[in-house]
């Protein structure tokens, strides 16, 4: 017998198998649970494992917002939009990087996925949102922006289906056969005493090992690896501990490397996305930089402090925001009016009792507690605001919309950014039936994959409230094809 690393002799009926399921998925987020009630819906027996305590991941702290294009909410508020214009806004995004078979399938589902996520339960607030690099606005969010909403749905209908789904199981690696088939996982699983003793729980170095057989396929959710920082900082060198993260804290790499380790095909690890809207004065995605993403970028500007001047059209990718930050090396200031300011009062409340965001009653003030040259801000917010009345693009290409508004009534508020890694577009190559495939670009046999471990979708940059909706379209793929596979040997 050959002596490879994820090569087990385990067959079907070996009896040190400690239980078995048709179908094993591993990781409890968006993309793992969508999978799981698609798998049980098509009739197989399905069985969720989640490193973590507590179910949800980065879907759990997530926005809620879910972008697609002729979505009920645009035919609500007569936003005229298309197939089209939205592939062509994900391809421009991601630089062409992105695997355009990927992004047409994710296109032509998106709408679906949004009202699939009613269906459950899930309630949008009635908006509609824009983002940066998006051409109209199509991004619904949860009420409340709650992504919490989503996990509760979804773990709530694998309930009433009868999915399990076990805790603090950790996949240590992938279980193959000698045809190279997957077979099942190795999972490191901690008891509640041994969950609670400090340290990471990420390693599972502490925990009893369990095999269990998938007897049709694995489908590896397990997310992405924003908060992996010796992992990053190897595709990336300079986004080391300095820089923060929005991630919850088991967004690390193992199970990406498990697939890597029987000779999966990774794309783009190094296309590491920054928030541009992350806080300088909190950790992690607080309520400062929620005011940044749903005020600051769309209502106003951001100027670097050192000269008192815009630096970046702030409807532009994150991509472009991030790194025209970084590249002034020191925190920018957002800015934005009383209007604007309206667009997210709950964190404007919340931050203004914090000292996240200071409030004031001229520009003039405000460049000056920012330490900016005395004037500039002025000239700067002039100049803007002239602009905005004259309907042609500016000098960063920043074309007026429908909400670009001048910055013209006091108070005007002002927030600390400095971006944080929050999404990771790189991951393992799928193909459009969410097969994950190998160095010699074949199907790896009994192994799918979705959400953000995979990669190839979003490119180079991926558009803000496009991750979720592309978790549930290939969840829900990779659920049902990995229900379709016959049962192994
Ligand atoms: C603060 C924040 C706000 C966001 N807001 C939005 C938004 O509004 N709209 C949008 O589209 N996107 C948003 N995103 C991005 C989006 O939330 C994520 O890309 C998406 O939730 C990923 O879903 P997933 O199912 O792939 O992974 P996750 O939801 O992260 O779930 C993966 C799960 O796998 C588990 N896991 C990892 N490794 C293992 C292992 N070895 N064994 C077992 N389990 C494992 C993890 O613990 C985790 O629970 C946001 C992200 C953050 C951090």
């Amino acid at each position: 017998m050959q002596n490879r690393p994820n090569h087990d002799p385990k067959g079907p009926n070996d009896p040190s198998w400690d239980d078995h399921t048709d179908v094993a998925v591993i990781g409890s987020g968006a993309a793992g649970l969508s999978a799981a009630i698609e798998a049980r819906l098509a009739g197989a027996s399905v069985m969720v494992f989640e490193k973590m305590p507590v179910t949800g991941g980065n879907t759990r702290i997530s926005d809620g917002g879910l972008s697609a294009p002729e979505n009920f909410m645009q035919n609500r508020l007569g936003v005229v939009d298309s197939f089209q214009l939205f592939y062509d806004d994900i391809l421009q995004a991601g630089l062409g990087l992105n695997h355009p078979d990927l992004v047409e399938v994710f296109a032509r589902h998106a709408a679906e996925a949004v009202d699939w996520i009613w269906s459950l339960g899930v309630r949008y607030a009635g908006r509609l949102d824009q983002f940066g690099g998006h051409s109209v606005p199509r991004t619904v969010t949860i009420e409340h922006n709650a992504g919490h909403e989503i996990i509760k749905a979804l773990t709530t209908r694998c309930h009433q289906l009868g999915v399990t789904i076990h805790t603090r199981n950790t996949l240590a690696r992938l279980v193959t056969e000698s045809s190279k088939r997957v077979t099942g996982v190795c999972l490191s699983c901690k008891t509640q005493a041994s969950a609670n003793t400090p340290g990471p729980q990420t390693d599972g170095s502490a925990g009893r090992i369990r095999h269990i057989r998938a007897e049709r396929a694995v489908v590896l959710a397990t997310g992405g690896f924003g908060s992996d920082v010796a992992f990053r900082t190897c595709q990336v060198p300079r986004l080391d501990d300095t820089i923060g993260t929005t991630n919850h804290k088991g967004a690390t790499a193992e199970g990406l490397t498990a697939a890597l380790k029987i000779h999966a095909m990774p794309l783009h690890l190094s296309w590491i996305q920054l928030g541009p809207w992350g806080c300088a004065d909190e950790t992690g995605y607080g309520k400062g930089a929620r005011f940044a993403s749903y005020s600051v970028f769309p209502a106003g500007i951001l100027v670097d402090p050192a000269f008192g001047s815009r630096i970046v059209n702030e409807w532009a990718d994150r991509r472009q925001r991030s790194d025209a930050i970084l590249k002034t090396g020191h925190a920018c200031i957002g800015i934005v009016d009383d209007k604007g300011a309206k667009k997210e009062p709950d964190s404007l409340t919340s931050c203004l009792k914090t000292g996240k965001i200071r409030q004031f009653d001229t520009l003039a003030g405000l460049g000056a507690a920012c330490n900016m040259p005395a004037g500039s801000l002025e000239q700067t917010v002039a100049d803007y605001n002239q602009w905005t009345a004259q309907h042609r693009p500016d000098r960063f290409g920043k074309q007026t919309k429908k909400h670009t508004v001048p910055l013209d009534t006091p108070p005007f508020y002002a927030v600390r950014l400095w971006p944080k890694v929050h999404y990771t577009p790189g991951g393992l190559h799928i193909d459009t039936h969410a097969r994950v495939m190998d160095l010699f670009h074949r199907p790896i046999s009994g192994l799918f994959a979705a959400g953000e471990v995979t990669g190839g979708i979003h490119g180079a940059s991926r558009l803000g409230g496009c991750a979720l909706t592309e978790c549930i379209v290939f969840g829900r793929i990779a659920g049902q094809n990995a229900a379709a596979i016959p049962p192994g040997p």
